[in-house]
């Protein structure tokens, strides 16, 4: 039988970096992934190839609307949706082979087939031809991910009532694509088929879209696009979905309790994903889960067996692919010895959309519910030199500090290229800046980051400068 220091279940960003800290840490380390390609929900069906939609849609609601103001003239641009999938399958499939390489290089056994617990140091993998294959390991890391939600009298056909996992896969633009859920995912692939030419109407439960996110994103995500054409009805309950033919009928009812229906070709349903335990058999090494099926973990992310731990989507917490690699990371730096700490205030949120939402620390309704005194500080990317430049100039940045510490707690932001400027909020979080260390700090010019500064600077009570 194959013996290992480690053995990690699962290849998402979660288990493949585990997996890649415990072998540079020196830890004989193994991982099992069920899927013949490495790199789980994020890769295959998640971050990248949602990603690579966008930036193809992107590129074509550019040529669509926006390069004639700059002085380029085209012809009338046409979507090609089966290119614009294969050069997203080309991303997903040079990005999964990297992992593979990864483990190749860091000589990590790599067994395909479904994980197994017979005992608490004991793992089956089933290969896909039924053969199995026994291994023993000291420590086991579950890093199993997670499934698409849906609700309770949705029947999913995966053809027009569908999930992100066969919206990444579409073979025609629907005509009238219905997002049940106006959460990340929705949202993102809503824009993916808007920007291509489809109706996309957002049925969202709560009153507000990207609900968990500041107000004022949520308010102003949810103004830029409406103007891009996408329509919302917030406060609205389904109560059914019923496919006819090539038509999807969504029946709910609104904040007044009446009957609303809405019809289209596709119906995409985001409403969350659950965490993935099926076919572990848990029981058999002893593992709890909580009361809602995630697996059930201390603060070292150690289950109520010591010698298995889990991580990423399985377990509590946001369902962030980055957060899941801190959590792989803490566990294999614990395993040999040291003392990781993972700050989970910190872990950034994005939203791909155009302008990118993204965000850290703590909401402005979430410091008041604590009862926290606090100043805010905001600035309109549209007062930037740099987005008259680009010609992106909706959003702003906001900044929430402490009163009386001037301590930044929360950076919240909706413009261009958020997605990446959160990281400089997160460096100055981590360092404990105060809202005057960032309004006294260099910011190049002309870019967007400059808005971070001029957001600084109103939170200490200084009013910006190109205010
Ligand atoms: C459309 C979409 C877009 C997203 N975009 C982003 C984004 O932009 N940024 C971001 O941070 N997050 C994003 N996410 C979320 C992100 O994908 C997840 O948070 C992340 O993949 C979680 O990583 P994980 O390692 O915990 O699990 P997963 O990535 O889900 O990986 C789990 C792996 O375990 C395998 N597995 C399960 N059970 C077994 C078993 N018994 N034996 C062997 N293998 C098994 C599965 O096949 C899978 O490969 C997105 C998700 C979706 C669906």
């Amino acid at each position: 039988m194959s013996q290992f220091d480690v053995t990690v279940i699962g290849s998402g960003p979660g288990g493949y970096v585990a997996a890649i800290r415990c072998a540079q840490l020196g830890l004989k380390t193994a991982i099992i992934e069920k899927y013949p390609t490495m790199g789980g929900t994020c890769l295959n069906v998640g971050c990248i190839p949602s990603k690579a939609l966008l930036d193809s849609s992107e590129h074509f609601e550019n040529a669509k609307h926006n390069f004639a103001n700059h002085g380029i003239i085209i012809d009338e641009p046409k979507a090609d949706l089966v290119r614009m999938i294969a050069r997203k399958n080309e991303v997903v499939d040079q990005t999964t082979k990297g992992i593979t390489f990864l483990m190749d290089k860091n000589k990590i056994t790599v067994f395909e087939g479904v994980g197994s617990f017979e005992s608490a140091t004991q793992i089956k993998v089933t290969k896909n031809d039924g053969s199995t294959e026994t291994i023993d390991s000291k420590y086991t890391i579950i890093a199993t991910g997670s499934k698409p939600s849906s609700l309770p009298f949705i029947t999913l056909d995966k053809e027009r009532v569908i999930t992100s996992t066969e919206a990444l896969n579409l073979k025609e633009i629907p005509k009238h694509l219905v997002v049940i859920g106006g959460g990340v995912i929705g949202l993102e692939l809503g824009s993916v088929y808007k920007r291509l030419g489809s109706e996309v109407t957002v049925v969202e439960f709560m009153d507000k879209i990207i609900p968990t996110m500041d107000g004022a994103l949520s308010k102003e995500l949810n103004k830029v696009l409406r103007k891009q054409g996408m329509k919302f009805m917030l406060s609205t309950a389904v109560q059914a979905v019923e496919r006819n033919g090539d038509t999807v009928k969504v029946t709910a009812k609104d904040k007044k309790g009446e009957e609303v229906v809405v019809e289209g070709d596709y119906v995409l349903v985001s409403v969350g994903r659950k965490p993935y335990t099926d076919g572990l058999s848990l029981e058999k090494a002893g593992v709890d889960l909580d009361e809602r099926g995630r697996v059930k973990t201390n603060e070292h992310l150690q289950t109520n067996v010591s010698n298995i731990y889990a991580i990423g989507d399985v377990v509590a917490g946001a369902m962030l692919a980055h957060k899941a690699s801190e959590e792989g990371v803490l566990v294999a730096e614990q395993l040999a010895g040291q003392k990781p700490h993972i700050n989970y205030n910190l872990i950034p949120g994005v939203v791909y959309t155009w302008p990118e939402v993204a965000a850290v620390g703590k909401t402005e309704e979430q410091l008041k519910a604590e009862g926290v005194a606090i100043k805010v500080g905001n600035f309109p990317m549209r007062a930037l030199g740099r987005s008259r430049a680009s010609g992106d100039l909706d959003g702003f940045i906001k900044i929430i500090a402490d009163e009386k510490t001037d301590e930044v707690l929360g950076v919240h932001m909706i413009g261009a290229r958020a997605a990446d400027m959160i990281a400089a909020a997160v460096t100055a979080m981590e360092y404990r800046a105060s809202a005057e260390d960032i309004a006294r700090m260099s910011h190049a010019h002309p870019t967007f980051a400059e808005a971070i500064k001029e957001a600084a600077l109103d939170a200490t009570g200084k009013i910006a400068i190109h205010m």
